[in-house]
């Protein structure tokens, strides 16, 4: 199955000069869909696993999908002041500024192996927060999954040492 049939290319969104991967066309297929998360299952299967994180906002759709399928436990990282309990932040830097990502401090248990789970990487600085949050929490960053990758951005730079799934390369 050719998944990139299933991604929509929408220039000059959400600003001028960023061409927009739109992936609602794979939603609306159950069968790219459950590509993907089979797919991403796989790849876990052959690891051990003890939750899934899922990043905000695309990422909960496959996130939640994923810990589903795995039978895991399913921990959402949100923009600042979203999460209503007590969280830990991590900040990285977009290419104007700052943004910041939180997680419940009850999250994720210490010692326990995640999988991180998001649509798509760019520069990498998302995925890299969201492991830090894992870290700062006592756990150990499993394995990142992720639908789309723009290998140009060289996200993987930012997240050495870590083992990457991606289904879609750009
Ligand atoms: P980054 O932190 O630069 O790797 O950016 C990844 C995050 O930004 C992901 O959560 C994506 O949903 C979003 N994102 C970045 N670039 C794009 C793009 N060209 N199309 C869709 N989403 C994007």
């Amino acid at each position: 199955m050719d998944l990139k049939r299933y991604i929509r290319d929408i220039p000059d969104f959400p600003k001028p000069g960023i061409l927009f991967k739109d992936i609602t066309p794979l939603l609306q297929s159950p069968e790219a869909f459950r590509r993907v998360i089979d797919s991403m299952a796989s790849y876990f299967e052959g690891k051990h696993v003890d939750a899934v994180l899922a990043i905000e906002a695309r990422g909960f759709l496959f996130g939640a999908a994923l810990a589903y399928r795995l039978g895991k436990p399913l921990v959402p990282v949100r923009k600042q002041g979203k999460l209503p309990f007590e969280t830990y932040a991590a900040t990285y830097s977009l290419e104007y500024g700052n943004d910041t990502v939180e997680m419940h401090k009850d999250g994720v248990v210490a010692g326990h192996r995640v999988a991180i789970v998001d649509d798509l990487l760019a520069t990498g600085g998302t995925m890299a927060a969201a492991c830090r949050l894992v870290e700062k929490s006592g756990g150990q960053v499993e394995g990142l999954a992720l639908v789309i990758e723009l290998t140009e951005l060289d996200g993987r730079k930012l997240l050495q040492g870590y083992d990457i799934f991606t289904l879609i390369e750009y």
